[in-house]
């Protein structure tokens, strides 16, 4: 295999990957997929987050609660800031705004959020941004607590250009799923072959968003490939091009994670 690609957002402690994880992992290793992050969205299952990052060298770990979250512990930036001690923690997130699945007064998620940037301030660990019908306010909060001196990366992102834009002006990185395959996400393919190639991250959000041709089915790490492969056909590069400039920018942006740990340890 000679480029290494890196899936900058999956959920391997869900159901459907912890049960099948040595198949999981190599899938992913036969399909030169040789890093992964392994996101948070509870406190209550960090653990299991955590044990993955510890029992495998090439899997690193981030701490949070998702913006859709509502019934489990909301840390304040003291305990983030205790949790993302773990030397496997490279990232504070999946944080941000979620105006999609919960309406009304959004003032709780807004506070949880402002907690998460102030915690990746403290810890200069980058921030992994979720924002779903509310990039007005993930942009605006982002930059009222000046996110940009922690950075970060807008993961699956489906905004416009402006939104786009207005992230990278912070210094962060752009993630692009799966959904970039769609048949319908003409916008999406616009967007993700300006975004420059040393912002861009890639990602499946596995188990979620399967990309084509596998769509519907439960997603997992090695199919970040049919999401290369799409970028690097917009994009008029190599998959090889693509595959080594998001894994540079991976190690990049989220300085904890040591390249040098082996990819397919
Ligand atoms: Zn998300
Ligand atoms: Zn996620």
């Amino acid at each position: 295999m000679s480029t290494i690609l890196t899936d900058s957002h999956c959920h391997l402690n869900f159901e459907h990957l912890l049960n099948n994880l040595p198949q999981v992992l190599q899938n992913a290793r036969e399909n030169g997929v040789g890093y992964m992050l392994c996101v948070g969205v509870t406190i209550e299952k960090l653990p299991e987050v955590l044990a993955l990052a510890h029992e495998h060298q090439n899997i690193f770990a981030s701490v949070g609660v998702h913006p859709d979250e509502q019934k489990g512990h909301d840390p304040s930036v003291e305990e983030l800031v205790q949790l993302a001690q773990d030397p496997c923690v490279v990232a504070i997130g999946e944080t941000g705004l979620d105006y999609y699945r919960i309406k009304g007064d959004m003032t709780w998620q807004q506070d949880r959020f402002r907690r998460h940037i102030r915690a990746a301030r403290l810890t200069q660990k980058p921030l992994i941004i979720h924002t779903r019908e509310a990039a007005a306010d993930t942009i605006r909060v982002l930059q009222e607590e000046s996110a940009e001196s922690a950075g970060g990366v807008m993961h699956c992102f489906t905004e416009s250009w402006e939104t786009a834009r207005a992230a990278l002006d912070l210094g962060f990185y752009i993630s692009i799923s799966g959904i970039v395959t769609f048949r319908n996400a003409e916008s999406l393919r616009a967007v993700a072959v300006r975004i420059p190639a040393d912002r861009l991250l890639i990602e499946t959000d596995a188990p979620y968003l399967a990309p084509v041709p596998h769509r519907g089915k439960t997603n997992e790490p090695a199919y970040v490939r049919h999401v290369a492969e799409e970028l690097a056909k917009i994009r008029g590069v190599s998959v090889d091009e693509l595959a080594r400039s998001t894994t540079d920018n991976f190690f990049a942006l989220f300085k904890n994670a040591r390249p040098e740990s082996g990819a397919f340890a």
